[in-house]
């Protein structure tokens, strides 16, 4: 009876061994996979990027075809702020346009895409230069009502910038939209009085009241309009949280809505809004922040890289 009893302990307890071996088999057999998985991976791509410019970025990935959120989250600053950069996902590579905010004093990124870590972006501070300017008071001051029609105009071109196409609408690089000398470059830092800071965050081309201007690249009028700083204004989306900008103008000549081909005249420079002098101001707003319009057209280059070389 005591040998039946041990007897069917020890073949229990074995059974219990086998099993357990078993489970531990079939978690080495599952991590071995994973590992082998993880090995096929692609490795996590690292960029370097100026605040207040952009990187294009092709990041290789197994997702379908289709639009995706990239999901950026600074580190190593006090406060994370997770940024959400819509992207598009064609023949195994997604398509990213990363705009880094002037004012970003972060030093990287982490970027997930669909959870998987896939992107690092390591942040530098660009040299921007500064001018000093002596200028009357009420030119720095608003009054009340300037005040209010200045917010009013930047809640309703916000909404305008919230409602960008989901996929690319351009199929070439982006353009300056001139060839004249440039008058006032992105990101200087501007110091009225010794007191009040400002950055010119755009470009500012020389040209003379009725110069045509065209658009950068192919879009949809977002917006058209007379405001308090940029006076008569064009604003064009190309989708994916790009928007172009061009200010200042005499004459606006084309409808919210249309459909514009790249280099197709947008309206004719000028000096509406809050100017010194007739000059084409020339922005660009990529996923909430004001980028260097060059930074584009040199990183919009690299998209169509492989077009230019069978087009030539
Ligand atoms: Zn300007």
């Amino acid at each position: 009876m005591i040998k039946l009893l041990l007897m069917f302990l020890v073949t229990t307890a074995c059974a219990n061994i086998q099993s357990i071996k078993g489970k531990d088999e079939d978690k080495t057999q599952s991590t071995m996979a994973a590992s082998s998985m993880s090995e096929e991976k692609y490795p996590v791509k690292v960029v370097e990027v100026f605040n207040g410019k952009v990187k294009y970025v092709q990041v290789p990935t197994s997702l379908n075809d289709g639009s995706y959120i990239l999901k950026c989250n600074e580190l190593l600053t006090s406060k994370p702020l997770k940024q959400k950069i819509p992207v598009e996902v064609r023949d195994g590579l997604a398509h990213v346009y990363y705009a880094e905010s002037y004012f970003s004093i972060a030093k990287k990124h982490k970027c997930m895409l669909e959870d998987e870590h896939v992107l690092t972006v390591m942040v530098k501070q660009y040299p921007y230069k500064e001018e000093r300017l002596k200028v009357a008071k009420s030119k720095v001051k608003l009054s009340k009502k300037d005040q209010k029609r200045v917010g009013r105009e930047w809640l309703m071109t916000k909404k305008v910038y919230e409602n960008s196409a989901k996929t690319l609408l351009i199929d070439k690089p982006f353009l300056k939209p001139l060839n004249s000398y440039i008058t006032s470059r992105y990101g200087k830092k501007r110091i009225f009085n010794d007191m009040k800071r400002s950055q010119h965050l755009g470009n500012d081309f020389r040209a003379k009241v009725g110069v045509p201007i065209p658009v950068s690249n192919k879009g949809r009028v977002a917006f058209t309009g007379d405001l308090f700083y940029t006076g008569k204004v064009v604003i064009v989306d190309h989708g994916l949280n790009i928007f172009s900008l061009y200010a200042h103008l005499s004459d606006i000549k084309v409808k919210v809505g249309q459909m514009l081909e790249r280099g197709q005249i947008v309206g004719l420079s000028g000096m509406t809004g809050r100017v010194s002098g007739p000059h084409l101001h020339w922005g660009i707003k990529m996923n909430g922040h004001n980028i260097d319009g060059f930074s584009l057209v040199e990183e919009s280059q690299k998209q169509f890289v492989n077009e230019s070389v069978t087009t030539h």
